[in-house]
């Protein structure tokens, strides 16, 4: 097959074959823009120099010298030629964008006797011998693999002996001298030819660079797709007070306003302005100095932008008052941006509703949602752990909740330090701005609550070691922190920072109402949120959930006086001590599922009957239960035994789930008069309840049985009293590899069905939520799983048991309502998949839910 293509014989949809660059390269050329000619080496055969053991295939250098007759041709010059040289500028560029492949090289074919002619025939050595020494450097540091701080060093101290400062001081005999020191450093080609070939070989190469191979890895770009290599005649922004190089954007990329932005730097070739070693003017500067140019210039973005229907990311250079295109490709944009511009041009015509939606990914609208850190800040990173709950956050350190609510109270941010948090550190996280934890994964009780509550959180921060007693977190690297400093958190990079970095607030506002009420148009996934308290029902009825999916009730039991009366009914030694208790509880649990109906008024509740094993409820410390036996009037022996008899070895695994219904029916029966009894006052008042009872942790058809009867008996005594009817429905979670083992079954007892991916992927891989944090960065580590299952969803093996529960389930009874409540129920990627299974709807975190609505459309559109 053909391996060179000119610039005149591709276009726009030849990513695959001459990647982004070379193709948009072609399109431009095609639009008549004034393009330096060139040509490009497809991406087959950079797989077929793979194939060969990195060998060039014999004929390709033949074609090549085809193609550059012709360049030579339209460009007037003589690639080789001393008298009338022709330079070229060889780079990477796959079908996907990737940093970290292999950088420019600029002004390939220089040689000492071309240096000499270049000089001479552009009567400006000084520009000859600075492109030389350029392209010697470059030519070394990516084709020889000399390390480039050695050429700096050799700049800086001879600039020092000379007694020069700025790059501008140096003349055109600085460069010589400068050269000659270089060509003592590297053994460098004197055949332009063979420079050419070198440089075509280590543009393939860097397709293998571990930078590149790790950018693949996290972005799932395949292995195979391989490089292109464009060869591009040289145009000159280093000639002289009337050239220059510089980077725009069509529209302002952090903003999205509808503004030309852009940078330009005279007198200088793209990779100063690229590498910041002078700061470009704006380009009203450029306007000012060469107004032509300029004209130029914003007729070819306006023409691009038009041409490609999205903002685009240009790079230009203008040698003598002429300009030329180097680059055109779609921008990167925040967040912000991406919501404005998407929503705008749709309004100008220009993209669809549903082309709209496409352009927002998941993290622009997350981090439109949460102030992030700001990327240009510097900062000093000290650990790093897991991006449990997305967004910035700087505060004091404290170590324990109480601390960080008396801490909080006079009026300072705190950051909230534990090796884990149980469910008594919520007080402490309701007031810190976020929250870290040394163990843990994304599914652990920190990740969770904190995603729940939208705060910052960073879990399994393993290489910080925390020593309560001495109040400070010893971190790998040897940083201390104590009590009372001041530290930040980036909880979408994972990343503890010394000391206040800006941020970037969160924002909200008309575009993105409107892009997310196009997402509801086009989605057919239905979005509830995992909400329990009323503030998080409110937050995520606002941010638009469509019900509760998932109302995990123990979370109620946790504040302060109703945790004693959980622990009197657990330590309860007579029927009659407990039925005390749950009386008592009983109206906690009226009173917050009235709330809950209240703000839910007219959408569908789902709650969850009582999951956790019961030991989670007890005190761990010696000084607690002393305490508690003291304010509940029990021996502190009694208390130290039960809670000795409840601990198991493998809780997870354990007396938890459905299994205490079987073995307490009276906490069922209190939870659904609770439940059935608040449904009934919330109608009495006017509301439209709608509660879903949902029974965890479920293995087979005989338990939903038999929690279906505890469940309809305890619902009629409540209609019976109250003489009203609520209308309800029973369902199960999807838990356990057994019930999507027998789903049909399971199907013809209940009239809703929900997974739950956190214990489903616990039990699938046999790894314990809980203390997979431990071995999981080696699994990742060593490639032994390509993530973590807890975070993202494993659609081959988990993915497989839902896809069969819901085929047999759907065998069964053809219209049963199927959603998924785990974490992943706020995963895109996940999301995408649950809308391929035909599920009814997700159910996540308040916070995720308008990304969840977006996710749900892409997944639709
Ligand atoms: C689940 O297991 O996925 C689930 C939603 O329940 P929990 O996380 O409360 O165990
Ligand atoms: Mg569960």
């Amino acid at each position: 097959a053909k391996r060179v293509y000119l610039f005149d014989q591709g276009s726009k949809d030849d990513r695959d074959l001459l990647g982004g660059k070379g193709a948009n390269l072609c399109e431009m050329t095609k639009l008549g823009l004034p393009v330096p000619f060139g040509f490009v080496i497809t991406t087959s055969t950079c797989r077929e120099f793979f194939e060969a053991g990195n060998r060039l295939p014999i004929l390709l250098e033949q074609e090549y010298r085809i193609a550059l007759d012709l360049v030579e041709k339209k460009m007037g010059a003589r690639f080789g030629d001393p008298e009338n040289p022709l330079l070229f500028s060889v780079r990477s560029g796959a079908p996907v964008s990737m940093p970290g492949m292999m950088n420019t090289i600029l002004n390939l074919g220089l040689t000492d006797e071309i240096t000499a002619g270049l000089a001479k025939k552009t009567g400006n050595p000084r520009f000859a011998y600075d492109s030389y020494r350029r392209f010697i450097q470059m030519f070394a540091d990516v084709v020889l693999g000399i390390e480039g701080d050695k050429f700096e060093q050799e700049i800086s101290r001879y600039k020092q002996q000379h007694n020069k400062k700025l790059d501008t001081d140096m003349e055109a005999e600085d460069w010589q001298h400068i050269i000659k020191i270089f060509k003592e450093l590297a053994d460098f080609p004197q055949d332009p030819f063979i420079q050419l070939r070198m440089a075509i070989e280590a543009v393939f190469l860097s397709w293998h660079t571990p930078r590149a191979v790790v950018y693949r890895e996290m972005n799932n770009i395949p292995d195979t797709l391989g490089t292109a290599v464009n060869v591009q005649a040289m145009v000159f922004g280093n000639f002289g007070d009337d050239s220059g190089s510089g980077v725009a954007f069509t529209r302002n990329p952090s903003t999205g306003e509808h503004e030309f932005f852009g940078e330009f730097l005279f007198n200088a070739a793209g990779e100063d302005v690229v590498a910041g070693i002078r700061t470009p003017e704006p380009i009203e500067a450029l306007r000012e100095r060469l107004p032509e140019v300029y004209d130029e210039l914003h007729r070819t973005q306006v023409l691009l932008e038009q041409h490609y229907r999205d903002m685009q990311d240009i790079e230009f250079t203008v040698q003598e008052r002429k300009f030329y295109m180097l680059q055109t490709r779609s921008g990167k944009r925040t967040g912000r941006a991406a919501i404005k511009i998407a929503v705008a041009m749709v309004n100008e015509g220009v993209i669809s509703e549903k082309e709209a939606l496409l352009r927002v990914s998941p993290e622009h609208v997350e981090a439109f949602m949460h102030p992030m850190i700001d990327p240009t800040a510097k900062s000093d990173i000290v650990a790093s752990g897991l991006p449990a709950s997305p967004g910035g956050a700087t505060g004091v350190v404290v170590f324990s909740a109480d601390e960080a609510v008396e801490v909080a109270a006079k009026g300072n941010k705190v950051i909230l330090v534990r090796r884990e948090t149980t469910p008594e550190d919520i007080h402490g996280m309701k007031v810190a701005e976020g929250i870290l934890t040394q163990h843990g994964g994304m599914t652990s009780h920190a990740a969770v609550v904190a995603r729940g509550m939208g705060v910052c959180a960073i879990t399994g921060c393993s290489s910080l070691h925390i020593d309560y007693q001495k109040g400070e977190a010893v971190a790998a690297g040897g940083v201390t922190l104590r009590r009372g400093d001041v530290i930040t958190l980036d909880g979408a990079a994972g990343e503890v920072m010394l000391g206040e970095i800006p941020k970037i607030e969160a924002s909200s506002g008309e575009d993105f109402q409107i892009l997310l009420s196009w997402a509801d148009k086009h989605r057919r996934l239905k979005v509830r949120a995992n909400a329990e308290t009323p503030e998080e029902a409110r937050k995520a009825r606002e941010l638009g959930a469509e019900g509760i999916g998932l109302c995990r009730t123990e979370h109620m039991f946790f504040e302060a006086e109703r945790i004693d009366h959980m622990r009197a009914m657990i330590l309860s030694e007579s029927q009659e001590e407990r039925t005390h208790y749950l009386d008592k509880l009983i109206k906690y649990q009226h009173e917050d599922m009235l709330e809950l109906f209240k703000i839910m008024d007219g959408l569908p509740v789902t709650i969850r009957l009582l999951d956790p094993p019961l030991h989670e409820f007890l005190p761990n410390s010696t000084e607690e239960m002393r305490a508690l036996a003291e304010r509940i009037g029990k021996s502190f022996e009694k208390i130290r035994e039960a809670s000795e008899n409840l601990s198991e070895v493998n809780p997870m695994l354990g007396f938890r789930g459905c299994r205490l219904s079987v073995v307490y029916p009276e906490i069922t029966d209190m939870q659904v008069r609770a439940i059935i009894g608040a449904a009934a006052e919330a109608m009495e008042k006017g509301f439209s309840p709608f509660p879903e009872i949902m029974i965890p942790l479920v293995i087979n058809v005989r338990e939903i049985r038999l929690l279906a009867d505890i469940i309809d008996r305890s619902v009629y005594q409540v209609h019976r009293d109250k003489g009203i009817s609520i209308p309800y429905k029973i369902g199960t979670m999807m838990e356990t590899p057994r019930a999507c083992l027998g789903a049909d079954r399971l199907a013809s007892e209940v009239e809703f069905m929900s997974f739950g991916t956190n214990d489903l992927t616990q039990m699938t891989y046999g790894f314990s939520r809980d203390d997979a944090g431990r071995f999981i960065p080696e699994y990742l580590n060593k490639k032994l799983i390509e993530n973590d299952p807890f975070v993202s969803l494993d659609q081959r093996a988990v993915g497989r048991l839902m896809e069969m529960a819901v085929k047999e389930s759907r065998a069964r009874k053809k219209n049963i309502k199927y959603g998924i409540c785990g974490e992943h129920g706020g995963a895109p990627q996940a999301i995408r998949f649950c809308h391929h299974l035909g599920l009814d709807y997700v159910s996540c975190s308040p916070f995720r839910v308008p990304i969840a609505r977006v996710a749900a459309a892409q997944a639709n559109v």
